[in-house]
């Protein structure tokens, strides 16, 4: 099958809105990066449009519209995710080795380690107290505060660490973030202080930001690269950032969600948290939390929340799982078969399973449902593509779509392809960006 690149497909008028949406986009990227931004971000954006608003401690989020056809007829449901792969604080994180003060880590999501050397990191956090109050960090975005960093070795005394494997050349436990190197005066010390620098970043916390070092273990703290997110290109057509799986699927989703008119199935935007390690706990879609949240919708707007009703409207309504694809690199396209694989500008990619082997651990989209996607977006002229994520027993993933399925919803896998996925600073396409707002909205008005 011909493909074609959306740049070729779009009219021009669509063209010049790829560049506005893109400008939104990046500064979207770079002022939200973790899962509690994103969820202020999106209550901040879409409360006057939505008719519900749940939420769940500013971990996952979904805003529903009605229809004009009652809930058991189904809803269109459009479920991202807004964690990221990142660097976490462990609970006893602060430490001193040879006068630098540092925080012990631990990694979130599949990441390669070794990307995260040597960049600026800034460090965003929630500080919970034993009162309950919550301090909240974000230091390293402002012009002014200072940045933090994981030291890799110098070449000059590397030759040991260059021979080893890419999966070991730095060690989890090794990826441990600078934050000082001055030691505490000599009349603020308590006693025979032997670590001096700790003690400093101890009062640091303290004066600054009333923090004890047991408030760690209450913390929710991600160290994220501190950069914005930058046009990549002369032409300007591709957009670099931290975050974007699947931070561009939220905010295609969001700005769908705006643009979305006189939907006939009631519409739910879900930005769920955790489906970067399996979408466990209460904050990701394998909880309770989607059935819980329509049978309020049912018993708030229809007064009728029995168990027929809550079973015929998740069998009726139908969802797409919006979450990013592998697209093509150039440099690396062995490990795609590329008749089956997505490129970058080629518009959303449609992804029947994602899984493992044989298929393992996906939820298959039927052909049906399928052809039903294919010409929505065939009839509203929205770029799309098909594919699988790479070569068959290369490798593979998950998405949220099988949590979908699992409660009886249709669901098919329809995002963005990216480059260098997962890493601290992925490569998107501004037409891909387009493509997926455009198809999400011909999707929620379907
Ligand atoms: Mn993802
Ligand atoms: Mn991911």
């Amino acid at each position: 099958m011909k493909k074609k690149s959306a740049w070729e497909k779009l009219t021009s008028a669509e063209i010049e809105e790829t560049q506005k949406i893109g400008e939104k986009y990046k500064d979207f990227l770079s002022k939200v990066k973790t899962e509690w931004e994103t969820i202020r971000y999106a209550e901040n954006l879409l409360q006057t449009k939505a008719h519900k608003i749940f939420k769940l401690k500013e971990k996952i989020i979904a805003v529903a519209i009605k229809g004009s056809l009652p809930l058991r007829e189904g809803l269109r449901i459009i479920a991202a995710h807004v964690d990221t792969p990142r660097i976490d604080l462990k609970v006893h994180p602060l430490y001193e080795k040879h006068s630098i003060a540092l925080f012990e880590t631990h990694y979130y999501g599949g990441i390669k380690k070794y990307q995260w050397l040597n960049i600026p990191l800034s460090l965003h956090g929630k500080i919970v107290k034993e009162s309950g109050e919550i301090i909240e960090w974000k230091i390293g975005e402002e012009k002014g505060d200072p940045v933090f960093v994981i030291p890799d070795l110098l070449p000059h005394l590397a030759s040991k660490q260059m021979e080893k494997k890419a999966s070991e050349f730095i060690e989890g436990e090794k990826l441990d973030i600078v934050v000082g190197n001055s030691p505490i005066e000599e009349e603020k010390k308590e006693g025979e202080e032997k670590e001096k620098v700790k003690a400093k970043i101890l009062e640091i916390l303290k004066e600054r930001y009333g923090i004890e070092e047991e408030d760690f273990v209450s913390s929710d703290i991600e160290a994220v690269p501190a950069y914005e997110a930058q046009d990549i290109g002369f032409d300007k057509s591709m957009v670099g950032g931290y975050g974007q799986d699947d931070r561009i699927c939220a905010f295609a989703g969001m700005e769908a969600f705006l643009r979305a008119e006189n939907p006939k199935h009631a519409i739910l935007l879900i930005l769920a948290d955790k489906e970067e390690i399996g979408s466990v706990g209460i904050s990701g879609l394998d909880s309770n939390i989607l059935r819980r949240w329509i049978i309020e919708l049912l018993e708030e707007w229809e007064g009728n929340s029995s168990n027929i009703a809550i079973e015929d409207t998740l069998w009726n309504s139908k969802a797409i799982s919006a979450d990013v694809h592998a697209a093509v690199n150039p440099l690396f396209e062995e490990v795609h078969e590329i008749k089956n694989a997505a490129f970058l500008s080629y518009g959303i990619a449609i992804s029947r399973f994602t899984g493992v082997k044989g298929k393992a651990g996906g939820s298959e989209a039927d052909a049906e449902y399928t052809a039903w996607i294919r010409r929505l977006f065939n009839e509203n002229n929205v770029p799309w593509q098909a594919a699988e994520l790479g070569k068959v027993d290369g490798g593979g993933g998950g998405t949220v779509a099988k949590f979908l399925a699992r409660l009886g919803i249709e669901v098919v896998d329809c995002g963005p392809p990216l480059l260098s996925m997962h890493s601290p600073f992925e490569i998107s396409s501004k037409v891909d960006l387009f493509s997926a707002i455009k198809g999400y909205k011909v999707f929620f008005e379907s």
